[in-house]
């Protein structure tokens, strides 16, 4: 189980370029991380991996062979750190049978940034023959489609929705995350000041969204169930019937 807490990582700017990102990823689990050239995807997996240093928040590991819980630490020595958590080349998912260094068959958390769209059974074997959680990015949440466990979308450095993948194929609640399924990504900057980072694009915009930053908060879903999501149409009782409408459109069903 790797264990993230509140990590923030930036390059010096006036933004970190990534901003108190929190997720559990249990033994064996793939977690899919959705988001847009510069949300904070790639600064993810290079403080993963101790290639970025720079950063706050704590990094947890237990390991899978049973031995001590691991607190990887900016100042773990890289060699020891990439013992458990490696890199590796989206290179690797161009073929149906990937071939891994050893070290990379033994980690316990395998990263890969950037996959290429259709590169979920290159995933699935590498998952199950080797047996290592996994931490997988990419643009569209739908590359991961029927490998991924969890999916987080990150947009300006932050999450903005993070839940079971079943239920983000079967309706995204952040209009982010159906803006990607439906390929509207953009190089537009986060809005700045206060208010909602995603009002200039949000097509769900409200007055308040001018004014309040939405945080990332538990919702419910169809069957019971919870995710998470920073927008405020899932704090008024009765949500804009047009969000309702187009997450059912924008999801995909049921995993293949
Ligand atoms: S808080 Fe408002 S602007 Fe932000 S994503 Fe939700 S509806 Fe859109």
């Amino acid at each position: 189980m790797l264990s993230v807490r509140q990590v923030t990582a930036g390059f010096g700017g006036d933004r970190p370029a990534l901003c108190e990102v929190s997720f559990d990823l249990p033994a064996g689990a793939v977690l899919g991380v959705a988001g847009e050239p510069g949300s904070g995807r790639s600064t993810l997996t290079r403080v993963l991996t101790g290639d970025h240093v720079a950063h706050t928040g704590t990094l947890t590991l237990r390991p899978r062979d049973g031995g001590p819980e691991i607190e990887l630490r900016a100042d773990t020595p890289r060699p020891s750190r990439a013992e458990r958590l490696a890199a590796a080349s989206p290179r690797v998912l161009d073929t149906a049978d990937p071939v891994l260094t050893p070290r990379q068959r033994h980690a316990d958390v395998l990263v890969i940034d950037d996959a290429p769209a259709g590169s979920a059974a290159a995933l699935a074997r590498l998952r199950d023959r080797y047996g290592f959680a996994i931490v997988v990015t990419c643009t569209g949440p739908g590359a991961l489609r029927g490998v991924a466990d969890e999916v987080a979308v990150l947009y300006g450095g932050r999450i903005v929705e993070h839940g079971r993948a079943e239920d983000v194929w079967a309706g995204p609640h952040h209009p982010h995350t159906i803006d990607l399924f439906r390929g509207r990504d953009s190089a537009a900057a986060p809005s700045g000041g206060p208010g909602c980072p995603y009002r200039a694009r949000c097509a769900y915009r409200m007055r308040v969204c001018d004014d309040t930053d939405p945080a990332l908060d538990l919702i419910t879903v169809g069957d019971g169930g919870t995710t998470m999501a920073a927008c405020l149409q899932y704090d008024r009782d009765v949500p804009d019937p047009a969000l309702l409408t187009d997450r059912r459109t924008a999801g995909l069903g049921s995993p293949a």
